[in-house]
């Protein structure tokens, strides 16, 4: 491609001052997915209908009818459902299956004039931390073949990184959005619980399941979160609160009080050169006249075990529909109706997404079910209500996105509770239903990049889009 754009604004001047045309765009999108096919990153390219998309949206804009997404090519990831497209959350389960219906943010962007260009590879229903377990083979993390992008979303930020579209949407449940977004080098941001309607998104645990979008500017991630969020009939769990138009006020001049967490970073789990430019983006924040203090947070060695014992409980609940009757594959070694729900999940689902259900079926079991899923309730309670303390003290929670930069590709995949680690500084923001944002702020000297973290009270988008503005043109 001649030109790599990385905000929707540059797209928008080249259209109205360089006769750039969207159907140009495209093209050029599309030579690069075609260029960079080795990294997996699409599951599928939607290459004429995008096309044909396109020239739409140029009539469009030559009649002064475009929506405000109009130049906007994105990606979605493989757990959205798109009307009349195919959906399989990565999983062999869902093969061959067609979305009856789209996913309201794909209405909405849609309906804004944004190109769908294609579905994007992800760990199996969202289950994983380096898209190692998707059906469909890895991702590769476009910087260094040999690594991996992170996961779940690992090929819709890939799709960013690469320069295969513009944006792209992934779903965050423990940090889906925001880990490979910061082994990718790009912005990643899960919205608050609530904030962006589900309805359409393949649920894996739904009361964690946020969408949210990959961009490489603040302020594309502000018009896309704009355009997707607000109530929605279809989701009783989507916020009817109103939206603020995030994208038109970023501006920001506040002198804020922050805090981060001592065990968070002197922790021996986390990379040194991590740590230090956490450091000194803290030096640079209180050089500017911000409050920075250090504080504590006595929950953070249970977060990755709440999570665990809580999403896998939702997630057997929510897998169960898979049976080899009502969606995708059939197994054909069925004799009656039980070996076909047999078989067909045995060969369907993959063995990460097998080992999830076994544990939310045992955690959800009659004998065990106060000592796990109520216990584990209750410590979320007092994770969500110590979090939403400390943001009431404190304008935004500071941490690193992930403890290192992406690992290789096979090395880490037998190891359970290692890749069930990779959550340690992401999960708190879904167990707490606030939003989170991880901004590319980090390059280490093995060349690979690392992201920073910002946790801001829920609903505080605008506040925290701002924030990450002043901290990407400060840093
Ligand atoms: N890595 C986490 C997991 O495997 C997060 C996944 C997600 O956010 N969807 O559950």
């Amino acid at each position: 491609m001649e030109k790599v754009y990385s905000s929707l604004n540059e797209i928008k001047e080249d259209i109205s001052n360089n006769g750039l045309s969207c159907v140009s765009l495209v093209e050029s999108y599309l030579n690069r997915i075609e260029e960079n096919k080795h990294l997996n990153a699409f599951l599928e390219v939607f290459t004429d209908e995008a096309l044909a998309f396109a020239k739409d949206v140029d009539a469009k804009i030559a009649n002064n009818t475009a929506g405000k997404l109009a130049g906007m090519v994105i990606a979605i990831k493989d757990n959205i459902c798109y009307k009349g497209h195919k959906v399989s959350a990565s999983s062999k389960i869902l093969e061959g299956f067609e979305s009856l219906y789209s996913a309201t943010v794909v209405e909405r962007l849609l309906a804004e004039d944004a190109i769908v260009i294609g579905r994007t590879n992800c760990d199996e229903f969202a289950m994983g931390s380096s898209n190692e377990n998707s059906a469909y083979g890895n991702v590769l993390n476009a910087l260094d073949n040999t690594k991996t992008p992170g996961g779940s979303s690992g090929g819709s930020a890939v799709a960013v990184q690469a320069n295969l579209c513009l944006a792209s949407l992934g779903s965050d449940t423990g940090g889906s959005v925001r880990q490979p977004a910061s082994f990718c080098d790009v912005l990643g941001m899960k919205p608050t619980y609530g904030r962006v309607s589900r309805h359409g998104l393949i649920a894996y645990a739904s009361s964690f399941d946020q969408i949210g979008p990959f961009t490489r500017s603040v302020g594309d991630m502000a018009l896309i979160t704009e355009v997707i969020s607000g109530g929605d009939e279809f989701d009783t769990t989507c916020s009817k609160q109103a939206v603020p138009n995030l994208s038109e006020n970023l501006g920001f001049d506040k002198k804020l009080k922050l805090t981060y967490f001592k065990s968070y970073i002197e922790n021996e789990g986390l990379d040194a050169e991590v740590k230090g430019r956490f450091y000194e983006i803290i030096e640079n924040l209180k050089a500017d006249g911000h409050t920075v203090e250090e504080t504590e947070f006595e929950y953070l060695d249970y977060l990755v075990p709440t999570y665990y014992v809580l999403t896998t409980a939702e997630a057997s609940s929510n897998l169960a529909r898979f049976d080899g009757v009502h969606f995708g594959y059939r197994s054909p070694n069925g004799t009656d109706l039980e070996s076909t729900y047999k078989f067909s999940r045995t060969e369907g689902f993959g063995k990460e997404v097998k080992r999830r259900i076994m544990l939310g079926t045992y955690v959800l079991s009659a004998g065990f079910y106060d000592a796990y899923y109520t216990k584990g309730q209750k410590v979320r309670r007092l994770i969500k209500d110590k979090t939403e303390q400390v943001l009431k003290d404190y304008d935004f929670i500071l941490t690193p996105t992930s403890p290192h930069t992406p690992f290789e590709i096979g090395k880490q995949n037998d190891d359970q509770i290692k890749m069930y680690l990779e959550d340690i500084y992401t999960a708190q923001a879904p167990i707490a239903g606030v939003p989170a944002i991880s901004l590319p702020l980090g390059q280490h000297s093995n060349g690979l990049p690392f992201g920073f973290q910002v946790m801001a009270k829920s609903f505080g988008e605008q506040e925290l889009l701002s924030f990450s503005k002043y901290l990407m043109d400060n840093n």
